[in-house]
């Protein structure tokens, strides 16, 4: 079944390193927003089993967000997550989603240091992170995820642990674990900050997230995603899966029937258009290969019939990266840290070009 994400491109302040699509909040625009959105589900008229509310900061339109869900045709036992920034989770606003249907929270949380949060440009401190989980634990949210982010300017083990370690004493079910990157259109690209870790430091603390993320009970499942109890994002699966998924919005991404294609990031335009323009991106992509690139991001890896069909290159790539365990091929930890040197490896067979290992 083809799972929903709806991208809500609003958010109240810019943080230096994010690159995704938003513009600053006005509650006029997000009435606007949502009617847009609105039409387009009916346009698709497509059932779901699992909606997720992206952005940009989705809570802000938490007074809409009933109003789309109503129009969604939605399958029992749905999966149904929105962001959310820990400064907008006041006890009514989540009630608001709660009583809705939403039944997965991720919030961002980043770090449990002042320090790093306030080197990461977020306007709120862990403890306003902490009580936010906690009040949407108590509404009724038994689904949170929390966000932490790896390789901070002046980040060490001992202050990831430390986040780790708090993170593990709060109500939540699931952790996405991604590295800063600096990307060029950010002010962060434009003034990168002080004291970033250098690859090697980076890889380091990547390693020692997975296994402090592991000792407190976090299974990894992907190679940013952890999860407890089994709860993993059965949307995010999705697209690692390489099952279909429908984005609306600006800036959404879609994988439908058969076709990959994108929405411009512009409000206006998503706004004003009856529906949206669909760029397509890939017209018939390459099945094999994308199950190879995106199953590779998963613990699950790749079946023996998928593997057996690039085995050939499978002599070049370092031991230590990779393992197969009842037929399946996949990475380990380290090799996650360079799998698009791996992959391209692996698809050496079909492309004559070779990744690198340093
Ligand atoms: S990190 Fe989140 S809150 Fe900050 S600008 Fe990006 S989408 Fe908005």
């Amino acid at each position: 079944m083809t799972g929903l994400y709806i991208h809500v491109p609003f958010c109240r302040k810019k943080c230096p390193y994010c690159d995704f699509y938003s513009v600053g909040y006005r509650g006029e625009s997000a009435e606007e927003y949502a009617k847009a959105v609105i039409r387009n589900i009916r346009y698709y008229d497509e059932e779901y089993d699992t909606v997720y509310f992206g952005g940009g900061t989705p809570i802000l339109m938490a007074r809409q967000i009933p109003q789309i869900l109503a129009e969604c045709k939605i399958k029992d036992d749905s999966e149904i997550t929105a962001e959310c920034n820990p400064l907008e989770m006041d006890g009514d606003t989540l009630k608001i989603l709660y009583d809705c249907g939403v039944n997965r929270l991720s919030v961002g949380v980043q770090s449990a240091n002042d320090m790093e949060l306030r080197a990461l440009g977020r306007s709120h401190t862990f403890e306003q992170a902490r009580q936010a989980v906690l009040l949407a634990n108590k509404v009724g949210f038994s689904d949170i995820s929390a966000d932490l982010m790896l390789a901070i300017p002046n980040q060490t083990a001992e202050t990831l642990e430390r986040s780790v370690q708090s993170l593990a004493e709060l109500p939540i079910t699931h952790v996405s674990a991604y590295l800063l990157k600096i990307e060029p259109n950010t002010v962060f690209g434009k003034k990168p900050p002080d004291n970033l870790p250098d690859e090697n430091e980076t890889a380091e603390l990547y390693l020692a997230a997975v296994n402090l993320l592991e000792s407190v009970g976090f299974e990894q499942y992907e190679i940013s995603n952890f999860s407890r109890g089994g709860k993993t994002s059965r949307h995010n699966l999705k697209y690692w899966r390489r099952e279909e998924y429908l984005g609306i919005g600006a800036a959404a991404h879609s994988f439908y029937k058969e076709r990959r294609f994108a929405v411009k990031r512009d409000i206006r335009e998503f706004i004003s258009s009856e529906h949206q323009l669909e760029i397509v991106t890939d017209n018939n992509p390459n099945d094999l290969e994308e199950r190879i690139m995106l199953g590779l991001r998963l613990c699950e890896g790749i079946s023996e019939t998928l593997w057996r069909k690039v085995e050939s290159a499978l002599p070049l790539i370092p031991k230590n990266y990779y393992k197969i365990e009842n037929g399946r091929l996949s990475l380990t930890p380290e090799g996650f840290l360079v799998s698009n040197e791996i992959i391209a490896t692996l698809l050496t067979v079909y492309t004559n070009k070779g990744g690198h290992y340093e």
